[in-house]
C-alpha cells in the first residue's frame, strides 16, 4: 500500500494537519504501507519557503518518517503541461473567457441557470478574444468527456470508505483545470501525482469527498489506475468551525513553544 500525504505550504501546520498526518501514518502503519510526502505549492502567491521547513520540523517532530525525495509540484509542471495537453488533443477541454466576476454576476442574476454557468461551454467569439489577447481558463467539457469515453464513462466507479460509488463528476460541472499561462490546478496535479508516485490509497479530509468524482474521471482520461479512498473527520475549534491556517494559537510550533510534548499532541489526535 502506498499513500501520501500532500500539505500546501500556505501557512504553519495546526492540529487539524497534525489528526491528518497521523490518519495516514496509521493507515500506512496498519497495513505495512509507506507514505510519501508531496508539497503541493503551485500556488506561487501563497507559498513561502519558510512553510514548507516548517513542514518538515513538525512532522518530524511528530515522529512521523517519509522517504526521500519529497516532490514538490513547483519541481513537475513539465508533468502537468503535459496531461493538460494530452486533455486538449482528446477534445475535452475547452477555453473559457469569462472572470471570475463575470461568472458570479451571471450566477446571481439567474440563480435557477447556475448550472449553465458551470457548464458555459466554448466561447463562440473565441477567435476573436484569442486574436485580443484575453485571459482564459481552460474547464473540462463533461458532455465531451462524455462523449470520448462513451459507455465506459457511465461504467465509472471507485471504492471509498469501505463502499464502491459511481463516479458522478456533474456535481462539479465544468471545472477548471488549468489557466492561459498555467498548466495546472489542484484537481489535474493531484491526479497527475497519484499516478506518478504509484499512490494505491488516498487518505484526506471529508471536504474533498465530492472531488474524488472528478478525480476518478480524470483518471480514466488519462488513462491512470484508480486508488482506493478514504476521507476523514475535519478538527473543529471551539466555536464548532474547522481549525483553520488563521487559528494560530492551534499552529503546531505555538503549541510546541508553549510546553506541549509531540505525545500530548498525538493524544490529542486520538
Ligand atoms: N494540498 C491539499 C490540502 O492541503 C491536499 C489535498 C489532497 O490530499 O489531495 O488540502
Amino acid at each position: 500500500m502506498i499513500t501520501r500525504f500532500a500539505p500546501s505550504p500556505t501557512g504553519y501546520l495546526h492540529l487539524g494537519h497534525a489528526y491528518a498526518a497521523l490518519q495516514v501514518w496509521d493507515a500506512a502503519r496498519a497495513a505495512g504501507g509507506v507514505v510519501l510526502l508531496r508539497i503541493e505549492d503551485i500556488d506561487a502567491g501563497r507559498c513561502r519557503p519558510t512553510y514548507e521547513t516548517a513542514i518538515y520540523e513538525d512532522l518530524a517532530w511528530l515522529g512521523l518518517t517519509w522517504p526521500e525525495p519529497v516532490l514538490r509540484q513547483s519541481s513537475a509542471m513539465g508533468f502537468y503541461s503535459a496531461a493538460l495537453d494530452r486533455l486538449i488533443a482528446q477534445g475535452v477541454m475547452y477555453r473559457c473567457f469569462k472572470t471570475r466576476k463575470a461568472l458570479a454576476e451571471s450566477a446571481a442574476s439567474a440563480p435557477h441557470r447556475a448550472g449553465d454557468v458551470m457548464h458555459a461551454g466554448p466561447d463562440p467569439d473565441e477567435a476573436t478574444r484569442l486574436a485580443a489577447g484575453q485571459a482564459f481558463a481552460w474547464r473540462l467539457s463533461l458532455a465531451r468527456a462524455r462523449a470520448y469515453l462513451g459507455a465506459a464513462f457511465d461504467a465509472l466507479m471507485f471504492t471509498a470508505d469501505g463502499q464502491t460509488y459511481p463516479a458522478n463528476p456533474a456535481g462539479l460541472g465544468d471545472v477548471i483545470l488549468a489557466r492561459k499561462d498555467f498548466p495546472t490546478s489542484y484537481h489535474l496535479a493531484s491526479v497527475v501525482d497519484d499516478a506518478r508516485q504509484g499512490v494505491t490509497q488516498v487518505i484526506r479530509g471529508e471536504d474533498l469527498k465530492d472531488a474524488a468524482h472528478l478525480h476518478v474521471l480524470l483518471q480514466a482520461l488519462l488513462g491512470f489506475a484508480t486508488p482506493v479512498y478514504t476521507h476523514h473527520r475535519l478538527l473543529v475549534g471551539a466555536d464548532g468551525k474547522r481549525l483553520s491556517k488563521r487559528d494560530g494559537a492551534m499552529a503546531l510550533r505555538a503549541m510546541r513553544a508553549a510546553g506541549t510534548t509531540a505525545q500530548e499532541i498525538l493524544t490529542l489526535c486520538q
